[in-house]
């Protein structure tokens, strides 16, 4: 049984730089009418409570998004996700990617988000109702493979996994391959981490040299505690929305300056 929560985890500065980004693709999708999919692989619980013992015991939201929330003008996608959350779930709560897609989604929006943990599971499902967003207790690569590609067409996958499977990185490449030869419009986003033994490094050289017209962008921070591997935050991006760069270059200059 996969042992990783999200809930030690959320409003760190690897989720500041995936979920702003994130949510930053998200408000570009949304400014035409015509309706699009939203897949999640790896959805987590969608709300937390960074008041909670798992969020005080990292200290890694104190360190990520108490400290960057003033990067993000109140207009940003981002702050408009997270202002709707604490409107909604209290002055302490975080939205993970469900909740900050459900937040910018429209009523024409589909989406679907894959969850294997029973108990996070549990908590998504009760989070994401009574919007219509479908969750599915399964493997999240096996629910992209079955649905993509989706109707309607046009849209984006987020792929986050928690890489507790070290097969995730040698198996990932493969997984992108087909989604984006019978999906070559989406938008494939995939977050992995910068790490101090370079377990991410040949995964994200393969897909950079597998995709031409992609991002990838990389942000560093010091570790959460003295000796932990996790150095920064990396996401790649097959079909990058238009000025998607810009946007990850601004992040780029307050990241380097923390
Ligand atoms: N995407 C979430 C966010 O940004 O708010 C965080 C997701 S967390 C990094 C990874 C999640 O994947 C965990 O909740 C874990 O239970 C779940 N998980 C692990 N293996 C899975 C699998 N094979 N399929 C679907 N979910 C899985």
């Amino acid at each position: 049984m996969l042992s990783y929560q999200h809930a030690y985890h959320a409003g760190n500065l690897a989720d500041v730089h995936k979920h702003s980004l994130l949510a930053w693709m998200l408000a570009y999708l949304t400014r035409k009418d015509k309706p699009l999919s939203y897949l999640e692989t790896h959805a987590g619980r969608a709300i937390y409570d960074l008041s909670d013992a798992a969020a005080a015991k990292t200290g890694e939201a104190e360190a990520g998004i108490a400290r960057t929330l003033p990067w993000f003008s109140a207009e940003h996608p981002y702050a408009r996700a997270i202002t709707a959350t604490r409107a909604a779930h209290g002055g302490q709560s975080y939205p993970g990617s469900p909740a900050i897609a459900a937040h910018l989604l429209r009523a024409q929006d589909r989406m679907d988000l894959a969850e294997l943990h029973p108990g996070e599971f549990n908590a998504l499902r009760n989070a994401m109702s009574p919007l219509p967003a479908k969750c599915h207790r399964q493997d999240g690569f096996a629910l992209a493979h079955a649905m993509i590609p989706p109707t309607p067409r046009r849209g984006m996958i987020l792929v986050d996994p928690s890489y507790e499977l070290k097969t995730d990185y040698e198996a990932i490449p493969g997984h992108i391959a087909k989604w984006h030869r019978a999906w070559n419009v989406g938008i494939i986003a995939l977050w992995y981490p910068v790490l101090t033994s370079k377990t991410h490094q040949a995964m994200a050289d393969r897909l950079q040299a597998s995709y031409a017209g992609a991002l990838r962008h990389e942000v560093r921070f010091a570790p959460a505690r003295p000796g932990h591997g996790m150095v920064g935050s990396g996401l790649f991006v097959v079909n990058p929305p238009f000025g998607m760069a810009q946007e990850a270059a601004r992040l780029n200059s307050h990241f380097d300056a923390l």
